[in-house]
């Protein structure tokens, strides 16, 4: 038995790190958070994608963040930016990363699951602090302190098997392992029919990704650019 939780956000980097978990044999249980986010389209997202790559189950958390707040992502009167910030922008989420992984660390141990995998990056990523290595190797100690399966032995290990690729690596990497990206969502801001801004960082980061790797970009935007 070699049972992975998986967090599923619904974009290009989650669905990535899915579809290598499965290539590495892991039986696997993704895991999405309605958190408040500004639109449900990546939870759409989430479901199709775990239905179709073959997940075992696919699990929702509610957990409204919008009630402290504090993000361009999860507070409707902080506008999410149309051009890079210097330092650590506003779509940062509070302590987001820790609350999903220690989630990710409760459902894993129920499954008695080693492996959480979690698609963060180090490279082409906005400077979250909590995307860092030194965050996910502090963190992986934490688990292992934290839980009745880490004080009896059971060691679990948080994959991070995006951390040091480029976007457009990561992209290349999914396409071998057949992931479709036409229904991955990563903007800050899809519209309903989970149609991308174009705008937002995060946009920018995956047609910078898929140009660099000389694919052609499947998302489906608001308005041509
Ligand atoms: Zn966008």
């Amino acid at each position: 038995m070699k049972r992975a939780v998986i967090l599923l956000s619904g974009g290009l980097d989650s669905v990535t790190t899915l579809a290598i978990a499965k290539q590495q044999g892991f039986d696997c249980y993704t895991l999405s958070f309605d958190y408040g986010q500004r639109h449900d389209a990546e939870l759409v997202a989430a479901k199709k994608l775990s239905i179709q790559m073959g997940a075992i189950e696919h699990k929702v958390i509610n957990i409204d963040l919008r009630s402290i707040g504090g993000s361009a992502l999860t507070d409707t009167t902080i506008d999410v930016p149309d051009h890079h910030e210097a330092g650590i922008p506003v779509t940062y989420v509070p302590a987001r990363n820790t609350v999903f992984l220690s989630i990710a660390l409760g459902w894993a141990e129920v499954l008695q699951a080693h492996a959480i995998f979690v698609g963060v990056n180090a490279v082409d990523y906005s400077g979250y602090p909590d995307c860092r290595p030194e965050y996910i190797n502090a963190f992986e100690k934490l688990a292992n302190l934290a839980t009745k399966a880490g004080v009896e032995g059971q060691y679990l290990h948080i994959h991070t098997p995006l951390i040091d690729l480029t976007k457009s690596q990561i992209i290349q990497q999914g396409i071998a392992l057949g992931v479709d990206y036409s229904q991955t969502i990563s903007c800050y801001q899809a519209d309903n029919e989970g149609r991308a801004c174009g705008q937002c960082d995060s946009c920018r980061f995956r047609q910078q990704g898929f140009e660099q790797a000389g694919i052609s970009d499947p998302t489906y935007y608001q308005k041509q650019i």
